[in-house]
């Protein structure tokens, strides 16, 4: 049954980043207002919110209170615990639900579950003990890659194998905790799909775009990818799969690898706005964010039509000191995140460049 929060209501987002920040700003411009839930205080999101709890995670009383001073509540970091998102189900609609938490932040129940749909990964397999990661690494072969199953992002808490590194100085070298040993795919791009899924199982998907990766880290997104029609469809038939697998409500990026014969592999999930999906603000009639807000505040989903073709740059730590030459270039859409220090490595800023639409029947196919 559909749960509407008609405009004029309350978001509760968890997590105060620069993602939350940007649906906060989709909200106001909808008529809601946003109560942040952040364990920091002036957080990006919170510069920009109605409302904002500086309460750790664990504590009870804070999220009851936050519960009852919101209409639902969404989230902007994968990694908030389960157990908050089901403590604060008791009170009020969460969207995405603890059971998808607990999916997409682990890789290896993330992986399970996609090969389970028949959707294709690298081959994998669990690394949880000493003896485990050797095993896994002899059987997955080098070159390959292990990667912590939980809490990894950009590129923390991974190692690349090669045949003279033990897999078990590898697997401490990452900690010593449950991990996953990937075989390396040679991929020939990048790209991900953001899929929008409301209350009522309505799904919206924008097209497949491009990453490129600086020091592991998102640098660029390209809009559209450079694939074939038909590559493209696939990537986003795949994510609408899962989306739709996992009774999903709200925004879901999922990355995945094209190798050079065609083949889509997915890599990994996120249930929440998508640093890929930031284009969409400036060449979208719907960004991601008012996607995020429609679906789980119930309302019809937006059109994901792309109104012109994109790229996107991320301004890591110092880049973003290029903000007045942006500002003085025509065209170039800047959007900074309040956040005071640009440490290397942080995400300060994006900018989106417009380019003429390409005619349908886009890519090399
Ligand atoms: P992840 O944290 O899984 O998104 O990985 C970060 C980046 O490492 C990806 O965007 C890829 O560029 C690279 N990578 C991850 N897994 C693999 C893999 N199995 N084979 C080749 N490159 C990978």
């Amino acid at each position: 049954m559909t749960r509407v929060v008609a405009p004029g209501g309350t978001i509760g987002m968890l997590g105060g980043g620069q993602l939350g920040r940007m649906t906060a700003l989709a909200a106001a411009r909808l008529g809601y207002k946003t109560h942040v839930y952040s364990p920091e205080a002036d957080s990006p999101c919170a510069q920009v919110s109605a409302a904002e709890t500086v309460a750790g995670y664990g504590d009870q009383a804070a999220l009851a209170r936050f519960a009852r001073s919101v209409d639902v509540v969404t989230l902007e970091w994968e990694n908030i615990p389960v157990q908050t998102v089901a403590f604060l189900s008791q009170f009020v609609p969460v969207h995405p639900g603890p059971g998808v938490l607990a999916i997409a932040q682990d890789r290896l129940l993330e992986k399970d579950f996609v090969n389970r749909l028949g959707i294709a990964t690298a081959p994998w397999r669990p690394a949880r003990c000493p003896g485990q990661s050797g095993a896994a690494v002899q059987e997955i072969g080098t070159p390959c890659i292990m990667k912590s199953a939980r809490m990894g992002y950009d590129g923390k808490g991974q190692v690349k194998l090669t045949e003279d590194i033990a897999p078990v100085d590898a697997w401490k070298s990452i900690g010593g905790v449950d991990a996953i040993v990937e075989g390396f795919v040679d991929f020939a791009l990048e790209v991900s799909v953001i899929v929008a899924r409301g209350q009522d199982g309505t799904m919206a998907a924008y097209p497949a775009v491009e990453n490129r990766h600086a020091n592991h880290i998102l640098d660029e997104t390209i809009v559209p990818a450079a694939i074939s029609n038909e590559t493209a469809a696939e990537a986003e038939r795949i994510a609408c799969r899962i989306a739709d697998a996992l009774r999903f409500v709200g925004i879901l990026a999922v990355e995945m690898f094209v190798t050079r014969d065609g083949a889509v592999l997915v890599n990994e999930l996120a249930p929440r706005p998508h640093n890929s999906g930031h284009w969409t603000m400036d060449a979208c009639a719907t960004s991601q964010f008012e996607q995020l807000v429609r679906a789980v505040c119930g309302l019809p989903l937006g059109s994901v039509e792309r109104i012109a073709d994109a790229v996107m740059k991320n301004l890591i730590g110092d880049e973003v000191d290029c903000w007045p030459a942006l500002l003085a270039e025509p065209g170039a859409r800047l959007h900074l995140y309040g956040k005071a220090e640009a440490r290397p490595g942080r995400k300060m800023g994006h900018v989106t460049r417009l380019f003429p639409l390409s005619p349908p029947g886009r890519g090399p196919g």
